[in-house]
């Protein structure tokens, strides 16, 4: 079991009155994590200290803060084995994807570093005699970071990587599933050399995330809010940042739709339909959730998809190697089960996998799947997956586009000039022609479009999102005025 604080200021904290809640293993029940229970005045002080630190923090030259940066990427990817441990103690994450999170977070380290000096302006042409007009980005204040349990090194990391390249400081509200995770992170940055209140840390149990939160996003020092979650708490995210007209990026659930049109290359979309649908288990937003065939290479396709999602492993990822650990908890046994009733009693077939007892849940494929079945529409987060058989392009791309979420998508076919046409029809923020739709680089703008959210991530789509763009005139002449 893992005690762990906050950071308030360069300060472990535990929470006002010391008190706590515990994160329990999925598998087994066991305390995982036991972790402050923030309350909204402990939220108020973590904002307050990132406040006091954002004048010398965004004041300070690119090299120190690139500098600083770097050594997060080396603090963070030196503790692999303990995230390895922590993932799989508060979220049952197999070691290969705590190790995919741990190298991917890294990056994201080491792409903020360099974004350091690529925050850009721009000199604009005046119609007025002898002004020099600029737009300056400059650091917002202070940004508060919301990140979940399912990737959650990454997402983390992400959600305050870019904003402190960008000068901001930051507070990372943690994710009531994965405390301990998160923690190690904060550690990283800390042991990095990062100024008191530059980074802060809140974790709160999980009654309490509403009112934390707004206490935080009410926050006058608060410029910007991030949130990557479920649509359903994005929503809430949204009205809350509205009331406080507090910019915000939204990246929330996805449906992600793989299409394999007729003359795709069958070993290669059966290799990317298995990474995509069941990498952790299928608990990704990017995660392939809806596998649109076409009828002539279905069979084809059906049969080598399934022979490889029963040949993965599956275990409890704390005793060896496995590509399947255990799902995040029993709600989600509970959900992909129903959706497997409810797409059997309507017509479809299992291929393979089932219904599971705990949360070691095997691959599972429903072949036939129709727009009455609840799984042609919802969100699994689970390694239960839906094949929808359709005749020809425009069939295709009207079924990948039926859902009301648009995060990532991907097409599979030979004829690349096709296959592009379709991608650029598809109502998602990413789509990867003959590539997997669980992808994700620093560099990259990040984000999707409908129910998924608003916003991006990445690069120097990044840099806008977390700064202010200013205009700035210098008079270099006389000034004529009308009077
Ligand atoms: P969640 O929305 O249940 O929880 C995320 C966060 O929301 C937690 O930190 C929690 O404290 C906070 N929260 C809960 N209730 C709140 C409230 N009333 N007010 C304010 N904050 C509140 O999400 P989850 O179950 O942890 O994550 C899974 C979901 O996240 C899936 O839908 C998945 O698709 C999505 N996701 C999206 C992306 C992306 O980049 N688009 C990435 C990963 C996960």
């Amino acid at each position: 079991m893992t005690s762990i604080s906050m950071l308030i200021n360069g300060e472990r904290r535990s929470a006002e009155g010391g008190a706590s809640f515990e994160r329990r293993n999925p598998l087994d029940g066991s305390v995982a994590t036991v972790a402050p229970a923030a309350s909204p005045a402990d939220a108020v002080a973590a904002v307050e200290a990132a406040a006091a630190a954002f004048p010398a923090w965004s004041a300070m030259g690119p090299g120190e803060r690139r500098g600083l940066l770097l050594k997060a990427s080396v603090a963070l990817e030196a503790k692999g084995a303990a995230f390895a441990e922590a993932m799989a103690a508060e979220t049952g994450a197999s070691g290969m994807w705590a190790g995919f999170n741990v190298h991917l977070a890294a990056g994201m380290l080491l792409e903020a570093a360099s974004l350091t000096t690529q925050i850009n302006g721009e000199v604009i042409p005046s119609d007025v005699p002898g002004s020099l007009a600029m737009a300056v980005r400059q650091p917002a204040g202070v940004v508060l970071g919301i990140a979940p349990w399912n990737a959650p090194v990454i997402l983390a990391v992400r959600a305050i990587a870019t904003p402190l390249a960008c000068g901001n400081t930051v507070v990372l509200k943690g994710s009531e599933l994965c405390p301990a995770t998160h923690g190690l992170i904060i550690e990283a940055l800390q042991e990095a050399g990062l100024p008191a209140g530059v980074v802060n840390f809140v974790t709160n149990a999980p009654a309490d995330a509403g009112a934390v939160v707004e206490a935080m996003v009410a926050h006058p020092a608060v410029r910007r809010v991030n949130f990557t979650g479920s649509t359903k708490v994005g929503r809430i995210i949204a009205q809350t940042c509205a009331r406080y007209l507090k910019p915000v990026v939204l990246e929330l659930g996805g449906k992600a739709p793989m299409v394999i049109l007729d003359d795709a290359d069958i070993d290669a979309a059966v290799a990317g339909a298995a990474f995509g649908a069941f990498a952790n288990s299928g608990q990704i937003c990017m995660s392939t959730e809806r596998i649109v065939v076409d009828r002539q290479v279905a069979d084809e396709f059906v049969a080598r998809f399934a022979a490889k999602a029963q040949s993965l492993p599956l275990g409890d990822p704390r005793e060896g190697p496995v590509v399947l650990g255990s799902v995040v908890d029993m709600a989600t046994v509970v959900r992909c089960n129903a959706l497997i009733d409810d797409a059997l009693a309507k017509g479809a077939t299992l291929v393979c996998g089932g219904k599971a007892q705990n949360t070691l849940m095997p691959a599972t494929v429903l072949d036939h799947v129709t727009p009455a079945m609840q799984i042609y529409r919802e969100e699994s987060f689970g390694p239960v997956k839906a094949v929808v058989r359709v005749d020809g392009v425009e069939e295709a791309i009207a079924t990948a586009n039926d859902n009301e979420f648009g995060l990532s998508s991907a097409v599979f076919g030979r004829d690349v000039a096709r296959a592009w046409n379709v991608a650029r029809r598809i109502e998602a923020g990413i789509c990867h022609v003959n590539g997997p739709t669980v992808h994700d680089e620093a560099q990259m703008p990040f984000g999707g479009v409908k129910a998924s959210g608003y916003g991006r991530f990445g690069g120097k789509a990044g840099v806008e999102a977390f700064t202010e763009l200013r205009w700035i005139t210098v008079q270099t002449t006389p000034r004529h005025y009308p009077f």
